[in-house]
């Protein structure tokens, strides 16, 4: 496991507010949420960032959308949420370990700042 604050949770080391887990992925409630649903979902394996996923890491990849859009569904904001994934730190990337965010529940504008 990733020794971030991501893999951290994952072994249960520091806690958090899960609302999902299964045997390839972690969702949990954002600390800072930025939206009324802001949830992330993370692979257990500790892919720093999307540009270095693989093509061994096509079915984790794919498990974590289409659970992203259930877990939408679930909290209520099936029909309109956005999913973001920040990649560097340029871009406002913070935790090397990759995590979906799956925001919902206010407006949105376009394009994202
Ligand atoms: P990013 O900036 O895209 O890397 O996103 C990292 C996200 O992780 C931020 O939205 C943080 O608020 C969130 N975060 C950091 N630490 C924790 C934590 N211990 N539990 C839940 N979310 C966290």
């Amino acid at each position: 496991m990733s020794d971030t604050i991501f893999g951290k949770i994952i072994n249960r080391e520091i806690d958090a507010d899960i609302v999902h887990e299964d045997e390839r992925c972690l969702a949990f409630r954002d600390i800072n949420p930025q939206a009324p649903m802001h949830i992330l979902v993370i692979p257990k394996k500790p892919i720093p960032r999307l540009a270095d996923a693989t093509a061994e890491d096509r079915d984790v990849l794919g498990h974590m959308m289409l659970k992203a859009a259930d877990i939408a569904r679930d909290e209520g904001y099936g029909d309109a949420f956005r999913l973001v994934t920040n990649n560097g730190e340029a871009v406002g990337q913070s935790v090397f370990h990759l995590h979906l965010h799956i925001l919902g529940g206010r407006s949105f504008s376009w394009p994202p700042g």
